[in-house]
């Protein structure tokens, strides 16, 4: 539409307002295709992006050219090689990464590499570095290249830090994704990996509502694992797709127990990560799951956040649309940490929105649940339940029923349970509720 309306009053347009991510044509593509025509190179552009700015050679290529932009890295590498202290020797080793071989004179030479100044700006751009000193000369030249490039990773999207030094920490955290990653295959197949389930409170019924399915690692070499260190390790490697499709049979399996047992059963929402949306006929696949143990599949809720929704937009609209069509309810997962975007609100087929922790920390700290009634409004006027994720405290839960919230999850009605303690503790807390 953009390009339409500049192609009908190119004359009248006097600047661009860009955005960098969006669906169908991406801000880059609209540069690209502006390029192509004379008729609009007096007309500037202005790109914003949520990203931050500094790691964005994509954008300069797009909006320069790579003639001028092969220029511009030359004179950083001509900058660098003149200013760095020590300069042994270096290269380009990537986009816009260098490498370089500096002799470790004395201890303070930050200074000497940021010009002085906090940060190292040379000219108009910034530098960042990532600093492997105290080389273990055994290693090979990747390798060491590798570490430097790990220590700039960790800085790479925080702005206004621009030298990172590799440490043993980082070296420790590496050597341990790498034992997680020997182990994991392993792990699955031994049945490590164990379901545990936090109850959800109806605050209507004031019984219990559901669960939601989180994974535990229960490993004989390394003890309890929590997720935070292995699912984004998970998420990068790929692996998440095995774990998660094991963790939906694991609830499948425990909901068919629970039927079979008369036992109270209540819908369990599982967690289903941005990769798991690479597999084609994921919602087909779900639907073979839950049909091989019998079950309705409005016992089985999806959970995903909305952050996934910027990768790959018409997939997720669709296997959505189709799980949805397929008796499935779906939960926006984390909704208010950082992100958010009304769009993907607005296009995605939902049923529940799960505000995330931070907005009920943030209230119960200033007392001011402003953010919460907003959210429980915006919910409320797209028609879906809400679930507060979070909640601690009994002063939470009484605030929370005046908004008008519909579920409850936190460590003030339970942890995550292991399945048993799950099973025990739904009979005694939905009795009322199965009766009725
Ligand atoms: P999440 O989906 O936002 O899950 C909620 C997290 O908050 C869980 O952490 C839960 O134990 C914790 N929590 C619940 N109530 C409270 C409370 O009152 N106070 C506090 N401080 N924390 C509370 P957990 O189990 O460590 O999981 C962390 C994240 O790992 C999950 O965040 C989810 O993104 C991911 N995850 C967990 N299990 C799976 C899984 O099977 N598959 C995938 N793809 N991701 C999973
Ligand atoms: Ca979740
Ligand atoms: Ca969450």
């Amino acid at each position: 539409m953009g390009l339409e309306i500049l192609d009908a009053q190119s004359d009248a347009i006097a600047l661009i307002m860009l955005g960098a991510y969006m669906p169908e044509c991406d801000g880059f593509e609209f540069l690209a295709r502006k390029r192509q025509d004379p008729r609009f190179d007096g007309v500037p552009v202005i790109m914003m992006t949520a990203s931050s700015g500094v790691e964005n050679f994509r954008v300069m290529n797009d909006r320069y050219g790579t003639a001028q932009c092969d220029r511009f890295l030359r004179s950083v590498a001509d900058t660098l090689t003149e200013k760095l202290p020590g300069f042994v020797f270096g290269g380009r080793i990537g986009a816009d990464v260098f490498a370089f071989l500096i002799e470790h004179r004395d201890d303070d030479w930050t200074n000497a590499l940021s010009s002085g100044s906090e940060s190292p700006h040379y000219g108009r751009f910034v530098v960042k570095f990532g600093i492997y000193a105290d080389v273990d000369h055994t290693l090979a030249a990747a390798a060491i290249c590798d570490r430097a490039t790990l220590a700039l990773g960790k800085i790479k999207k925080k702005f206004g830090t621009n030298i990172a030094w590799y440490d043993d920490e980082m070296r420790d955290l590496q050597l341990r994704e790498h034992q997680i990653e020997q182990m994991m295959e392993s792990a699955l197949a031994q049945r490590q990996f164990v379901v545990y389930y936090q109850p959800k409170h109806n605050l209507h019924t004031d019984a219990t509502g559901g669960a939601e399915a989180l994974v535990r690692w229960i490993s004989p070499d390394m003890g309890f694992v929590s997720p935070g260190q292995f699912i984004p390790l998970f998420e990068r490697n790929g692996f998440i797709t095995n774990l998660d499709f094991y963790i939906w049979e694991e609830v499948c399996r425990e909901l068919r127990r629970c039927i079979d047992a008369h036992l109270p059963v209540l819908p369990i929402s599982v967690n289903v990560s941005r990769m798991d949306f690479e597999v084609s006929d994921l919602a087909e696949r779900i639907a073979a799951m839950v049909d091989k143990y019998g079950l309705d599949h409005s016992l089985l809720h999806i959970e995903l956040t909305e952050s996934m929704y910027t990768d790959n937009p018409q997939q997720i609209e669709h296997t959505l649309a189709a799980l949805h069509q397929n008796g499935f309810f779906i939960e926006l997962d984390d909704f208010g940490a950082g992100y958010s975007s009304l769009t993907s609100l607005s296009t995605l087929t939902l049923d529940v929105m799960k505000l995330d922790m931070s907005l009920i920390r943030h209230a119960a700290r200033t007392n001011d649940y402003s953010i919460l009634r907003f959210a429980t409004l915006l919910a409320d006027g797209m028609r879906l339940k809400t679930v507060v994720e979070g909640v601690e405290t009994e002063d939470q839960v009484a605030a929370l029923k005046v908004l008008g919230c519909d579920y409850i999850q936190g460590y003030f009605f339970s942890k995550p349970l292991p399945a048993e303690e799950y099973e025990a503790y739904l009979t005694t807390h939905c009795a009322q509720e199965v009766k009725a």
